[in-house]
């Protein structure tokens, strides 16, 4: 058997074509059913739906032998408890960017330059950390697990670290995007021990992935 890890949302939807393009459909559309687990048309192969965040440590130890997880979510995770994973493949899905931004009107340059301590608010705290530290810029770090737009709106923090798309988001509360800290995709990883059990079929799996993506590019 083989097991994939998949968080609700996005990355789903997003790997379904994939899936589909190497042969596999998903049995049942995890909006409408609350199940957990997922057959396909390959009775081999089955998806384990997990929180984004916890596809790292699915497939770190072993729950999963392969997962589909952004670039964010899979650094923050090295950061916090090493790596013990291989990442395979940029699917170029879930594309993204992670970014500093502020309130409107709040001097950001300045406050940089002067060296004066910036307070950041994010979900991403050790991505942030690297960053600014990569900067010279002192920050005040607060880790906060979602909404982060509100934190300069309620004078939590004067900066947040956060995922921007088209930037509506910011835009409805105010905020603007200053900086780019860089460009995110989700990336298929897998366990290095199924990797060695499993070897077939995890690398016909994954030759039939890179198929689908080099057929749609
Ligand atoms: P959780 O539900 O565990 O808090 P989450 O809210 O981060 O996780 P999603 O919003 O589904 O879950 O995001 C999953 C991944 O999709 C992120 O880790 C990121 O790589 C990517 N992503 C997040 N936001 C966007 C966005 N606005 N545009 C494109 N991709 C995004
Ligand atoms: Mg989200």
């Amino acid at each position: 058997m083989i097991t994939l890890a998949l968080s609700k949302g996005r990355i789903f939807e997003d790997t379904l074509p994939l899936l589909r393009a190497a042969g596999i459909e998903v049995l049942e559309d995890p909006e409408k059913s609350r199940k957990l687990i997922i057959g396909t048309s390959r009775p081999d192969v089955r998806v384990v739906l997990v929180r984004a965040s916890d596809v790292p440590t699915y497939v770190q130890h072993g729950g999963a032998d392969l997962g589909v997880a952004g670039l964010d979510v899979l650094l923050e995770a090295a950061a916090d408890h090493g790596g013990g994973l291989y990442r395979l493949l940029d699917l170029g899905i879930a594309r993204c960017r992670l970014s500093v931004a502020v309130r409107e009107g709040y001097d950001y340059a300045a406050t940089v330059k002067q060296g004066s301590r910036l307070k950041v608010a994010t979900k991403y705290t050790h991505l942030a950390r690297q960053f600014f530290a990569s900067k010279g810029v002192h920050v005040d770090l607060v880790k906060l697990y979602g909404s982060m737009e509100l934190a300069p709106l309620t004078g939590l923090a004067d900066a947040i670290v956060d995922l921007v798309s088209t930037g509506s988001t910011l835009k409805a509360n105010h905020l603007v995007e200053v900086e780019k800290i860089m460009d995110i995709s989700a990336r298929l990883v897998v366990n290095p021990a199924a990797l060695k059990l499993k070897r077939e079929p995890l690398r016909a799996l994954v030759e039939a992935f890179e198929a689908a993506l080099g057929a749609q590019a």
